[in-house]
């Protein structure tokens, strides 16, 4: 018979599984069992709006055989079973769910730690047996296929007859060695063992034929009886009390039900009655899944109806702004056979994620008040998130969101909310500064920030796209307005101060013209500050504009980006403006080349590409000269 090869990738997780001395091995029968449990899972799911299947959720059931004569452990479903493109598929491959993390983890991390932490599929198998066997059979297909692999050198398929839908996996164990004694995965008490420790929860009753010894009937005598009897409890760990659950188990159940090797930041376990029951059970992951920020995430959380899931990713239960959240709601009161188009208008799914949507706020708030590291573990993933959440839909979800925020404070140094920043006000001011651009340590030596810090008022440092446009949506917080320092008026001058720099401005009109004349086009126009510190010049936007949202805007749609007025502003204190004043009357070749320079200057503080760099270097060497 034809002999098919593993693909690469498995064959060496493949080879992992047969060679590691491995004490956590145990752990194929939980992925067995967990794999029948999802297949039982789809022909239940199937089953509800299909009467051919002939099934009730009663008659779903896991089977485990026995034979301790040739050694073989056999683990069977009534699930949806597999054809035979899909046994190719699926049990040549790795776990394509699994894999990608895998596959990163692979590198870092010890080989062994990973099979422990991380469920490996259908491929644990090896670990136990020296060839496995699946004889499976679709729902709605007429035939059964057999997949034969002692793991080494691939498998074979070939047709075979099974009676009803679903599948056997039909493992030769190992032959007993000095140290491993693989055939004590036949012991009913090991079994047993295993089952309460990862499997007990599982839906579905995973039956076992167990001895039994009874008194008989009028006699002292004890006879030896056979009983199916169901190992497992059943209960979903969801549906447990919060107190009979250890931290423990909520970690490993969140590791292997969304495939995160990293733990949970933090797991909200919550029950509601009322209008509409539902309990849920939701994790903060504590970082980004690589497709975090691409189409390719899929959002939602996964919806049960009485212990039968119903959709896995159901996206009407998370708002956007929380997606980054994993986990699962369990309703009874929603019905079974609703259909996806039917559950977007459904009143109880909109009760329960306004209700979910209220938990994650104040659960996240909980964390930013009580446990600052992980929260800012959290926010350094999914920040970002929050932000966009903020600003979408022209803020319609920022009351939700807003709470949430950090943003880097220049006099702490480190990240604050806005709460904190409003708080922690000097006196006298009045307003919220923030400034944005590439990255704080440009921004904190940006001349308005020196100035507002210098005066004792703390700025917000801000370095992301979306930072630019939180400000304006919010427009104040806690009644306090945002200021951008680095283009609107700080509001910092007092009436006198004000009239001094009218009065200078007319003095120096001449001045100004001149500059202005000069560097024509590049400039909307030339002014003076009192507010530059020791900086001779600086580069405003027009008002209510910013550069930093000229080059998002570059970026993003370049068809559609505008260049923002420029304002160049001048300290006429500075020497070196001082100099450009006198050189206007005495040399006034060499004036403009100095307002050029300046001007240059400006651009770069102000982190605006020049858009001529030789003509630059050329002055400066000429000036030199
Ligand atoms: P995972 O369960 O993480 O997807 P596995 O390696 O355990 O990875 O299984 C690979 C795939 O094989 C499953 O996704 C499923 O499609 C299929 N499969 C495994 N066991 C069964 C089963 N008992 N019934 C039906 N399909 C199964």
């Amino acid at each position: 018979m034809e002999k098919f090869q593993f693909k690469a990738e498995s064959q060496r997780l493949l080879d992992l599984m047969i060679n590691s001395i491995y004490t956590h091995r145990e752990i194929f029968l939980r992925e067995i069992i967990s794999n029948a449990s999802d297949a039982i899972d789809k022909l239940a799911y199937t089953a509800l709006t299909d009467e051919k299947v002939g099934l009730n959720r009663d008659d779903f059931a896991i089977t485990i055989t026995r034979d301790k004569e040739k050694g073989i452990l056999t683990v069977s479903d009534n699930g949806i079973g597999m054809n035979r493109a899909e046994m190719e598929e699926n049990l040549g491959t790795i776990a394509k769910s699994g894999s990608l993390g895998f596959k990163q983890t692979m590198q870092k991390q010890e080989d062994i730690d990973i099979i422990g932490q991380f469920g490996v599929g259908f491929y644990s198998a090896f670990m136990v047996a020296s060839s496995v066997t699946v004889i499976s059979k679709k729902y709605g297909s007429e035939k059964a296929w057999k997949w034969i692999s002692d793991g080494a050198d691939g498998y074979t398929i070939e047709e075979t007859e099974r009676a009803t839908p679903g599948t056997d996996v039909i493992m030769t164990l190992k032959a007993d060695t000095e140290e491993d004694k693989f055939s004590e995965f036949l012991e009913e008490y090991e079994i047993r063992n295993l089952i309460r420790k990862y499997s007990d929860y599982i839906r579905y009753p995973i039956r076992m034929e167990v001895e039994k010894s009874r008194k008989k009937e009028d006699s002292d005598d004890y006879e030896q009886y056979t009983e199916m009897e169901t190992l497992n409890s059943m209960v979903p760990i969801w549906h447990r009390a919060k107190k009979d659950v250890t931290a423990e188990e909520y970690e490993t159940f969140y590791r292997e039900k969304f495939f995160d090797y990293n733990k949970p930041l933090r797991t909200i376990h919550s029950s509601a009655e009322g209008s509409v029951s539902f309990k849920a059970l939701l994790y903060v992951p504590g970082k980004a899944p690589m497709d975090y920020y691409s189409r390719d995430f899929k959002r939602g959380l996964q919806l049960y109806s009485a212990g039968v899931m119903i959709m896995d990713n159901c996206e009407d239960l998370l708002p956007e702004y929380f997606g980054f959240v994993r986990g699962i709601v369990d309703s009874q009161d929603l019905s079974l056979n609703i259909s996806r188009e039917m559950l977007q208008h459904n009143r109880q799914l909109t009760i329960i994620a306004r209700n979910i949507e209220k938990k994650i706020k104040s659960e996240l708030k909980a964390m930013l008040d009580h446990d600052r590291e992980n929260y800012e573990k959290f926010y350094a993933a999914f920040g970002r998130q929050l932000k966009y959440g903020t600003v979408s839909e022209y803020g319609a979800h920022k009351d939700s969101t807003k709470d949430l925020l950090l943003f880097y404070s220049a006099k702490q140094g480190k990240l604050i909310s806005l709460k904190e920043y409003v708080e922690s006000m000097a006196e006298g001011q009045e307003k919220i500064y923030y400034v944005t651009g590439e990255n704080t340590d440009r921004l904190r030596k940006l001349p308005q920030v020196e100035t507002l810090v210098n005066r004792g008022y703390d700025v917000l440092l801000c370095t992301e796209d979306v930072d630019e446009f939180i400000p304006q949506t919010l427009v104040s917080f806690m009644e306090k307005n945002f200021c951008n320092a680095a283009s609107e008026d700080l509001g910092l001058q007092t009436e006198e101060e004000k009239k001094q720099l009218e009065e200078k401005s007319e003095e120096k009109k001449g001045f100004l013209t001149f500059v202005k004349e000069t560097l024509g086009e590049k400039v909307k126009e030339v002014r003076l500050s009192d507010s530059l510190g020791s900086h001779p010049v600086c580069l405003t936007p027009e008002a209510g504009m910013s550069f930093e949202m000229e080059k998002y805007m570059k970026r993003m749609n370049p068809e559609f980006a505008f260049p923002i007025g420029r304002i160049l502003e001048l300290n006429t204190d500075h020497a070196a403006v001082k100099a450009m004043e006198r050189a206007m009357t005495e040399d006034p070749i060499k004036a403009k080349d100095y307002a050029q320079l300046l001007m240059y200057q400006a651009q770069l503080m102000a982190e605006l590409p020049l858009e001529d760099p030789v003509a630059y270097t050329d002055l400066v060497c000429k000036l030199m000269q």
